[in-house]
């Protein structure tokens, strides 16, 4: 007979209570793995010939999607909760074979998956050193007085805070003329000026800003005048 798309899902529930196949009268003890048959009782997985299944844990859904869609004959596996007083999924028995097909399955995706973020992660400090290099540019474009290399440092910083947002538009804003000097003031405030000595003095961050103003602007004038 031709099999027919099954409608109903099959279910073995582990059993709470002592318990005995009621077809092949084996004592099956505590614990058992039964089904649950209509006008009979518990029957065991040999008589239900269910035997033949191997059990997969719920938790991996992508797993446990593959493998049913793989496998011809399949059974939710429940178990009683006391705590909860209901029947709670414990995973599902399947095809040996489809387990194994759906464990390539997700392997082979796991790969692709892993090759992609590789590709994208050097495709992104690709992107990363161009903006970089720009930056630094435009660094030395606006602050011609700029001691050597910072430039670098603070193109490297405005690159933390710009990255992953990778539009072209923040990309541009972020090396408007305002967004650059920005940038420059607050690296002059870390590293010129006594400001994060006075923060970690306890000076509430508007205070010590307050304090380092006028350094911050003569060096900033130095750095722009080249003088
Ligand atoms: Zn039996």
């Amino acid at each position: 007979m031709k099999r027919t798309k099954q409608t109903a899902e099959l279910r073995v529930f582990i059993s709470t209570s002592d318990s005995t196949c009621d077809e092949c009268g084996e004592h099956l003890g505590r614990g058992a793995w039964i089904t649950l048959v209509t006008d009979k009782g518990a029957v065991c997985l040999a008589c239900a010939d269910l035997d033949h299944l191997v059990f997969l844990a719920s938790g991996d859904a992508a797993l446990t999607r593959r493998a049913r869609k793989h496998s011809t004959l399949n059974a939710v596996v429940l178990k009683w909760s006391r705590a909860r007083k209901r029947y709670e999924r414990q995973g599902l028995l399947v095809e040996n074979e489809a387990l194994e097909q759906a464990e390539r399955e997700c392997l082979a995706d796991s790969e692709v998956r892993a090759r992609r973020r590789e590709r994208e992660a050097v495709r992104r400090a690709e992107l990363d050193r161009q903006y970089i290099e720009r930056f630094a540019v435009r660094v030395r474009e606006l602050f011609s007085g700029c001691p050597p290399g910072r430039e670098m440092i603070i193109a490297e910083h405005a690159c933390l805070r710009y990255s992953g947002r990778i539009g072209r538009s923040a990309v541009a804003k972020s090396l408007d003329e305002d967004a650059v000097r920005l940038a420059v003031i607050s690296h002059i405030r870390h590293v010129e000026t006594s400001y994060d000595e006075l923060l970690a003095r306890g000076y509430e961050r508007w205070e010590a800003r307050a304090r380092v103003e006028e350094a911050v602007g003569r060096v900033l004038t130095q750095w722009e005048t080249g003088k």
